[in-house]
């Protein structure tokens, strides 16, 4: 598997993925907005675009598809709950359904709602698992749920499927909010200091050469993973006074959630 990660540079600051077979050339194209950028990735690589993965219906996922359909003939694949809001779907995906790039790859669908409720994530199997993962894990963040998402609903997501992954598993999400979640992170909780040398380190990098994070990275400074972080605690509880001592893992999440939106 050869995983291509195109930094669109557009105002929403959306990563396209092509995954490639090593053996065929077939690819399959993620959330492929910038179809020009894709096709032209593809051509330089050699590579033929057969199928597209839309991980949600939002436009910035499936604004490419209609021209890298006449492009390429390439089939398009969602959440089969997103038929009525995607066009032309061919395949709708529920949990445990493998995809198949090439001779090669295989991918298999996660059915990952909270960002919005038709939402998957695609996990490769391979040696080091890869996590395509759109609107829900960002680098040191989590979705939002202002468009047709469910903060709970993302929480059991989080809690029953993302943290269950082996920790060596690539990140590869649908945007870079690399900078501001880290800056996020330390206003929660400042003494993470592996939060801080990232954000030095990362702040202003080459997005045509991103940093890949891992689930173990994420561990560390991605807030939404680090509920009983005890300064995290303490930080909800100043803007929760109500809160109790030791609340809970599902409502710090809720909490950490709300106080992102309005931060
Ligand atoms: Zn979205």
């Amino acid at each position: 598997m050869i995983v291509k990660q195109i930094w669109t540079a557009n105002n929403y600051r959306n990563f396209n993925y092509l995954i490639a077979c090593a053996e065929t050339g077939e690819a399959l194209a993620v959330d492929p907005l910038d179809h020009e950028k894709c096709a032209n990735a593809a051509k330089a690589a050699g590579w033929k675009i057969t199928q597209i993965l839309n991980t949600h219906e939002h436009r910035d996922h499936t604004g490419g598809n209609g021209p890298l359909v006449q492009k390429t003939g390439a089939k398009i694949l969602a959440h089969k709950n997103a038929k009525e809001r995607i066009p032309d779907m061919s395949r709708g995906l529920s949990a445990g359904d493998v995809i198949k790039v090439g001779r090669t790859v295989e991918l298999e669908a996660l059915d990952t709602p909270g960002h919005t409720m038709s939402h998957v994530c695609l996990l490769s199997h391979t040696d080091q698992p890869a996590l395509f993962c759109g609107d829900t894990l960002f680098n040191a963040g989590a979705g939002n749920c202002h468009n047709g998402g469910h903060p709970a609903e993302l929480y059991k997501t989080f809690s029953e499927q993302l943290a269950k992954l082996p920790e060596s598993t690539l990140i590869y999400p649908g945007h870079d909010y690399i900078e501001n979640n880290l800056r996020f992170t330390l206003s929660r909780e400042p003494d993470n200091k592996r939060a801080q040398e990232m954000l030095d380190r990362l702040k202003g990098q080459d997005l045509d050469k991103a940093f890949v994070s891992t689930l173990a990275v994420e561990r560390e400074v991605n807030t939404f993973f680090r509920l009983t972080s005890p300064s995290v605690i303490a930080k909800i509880r100043e803007a929760f006074p109500d809160l109790p001592e030791k609340p809970d893992q599902r409502t710090v999440f809720l909490k950490l959630r709300e106080l992102r939106n309005s931060w």
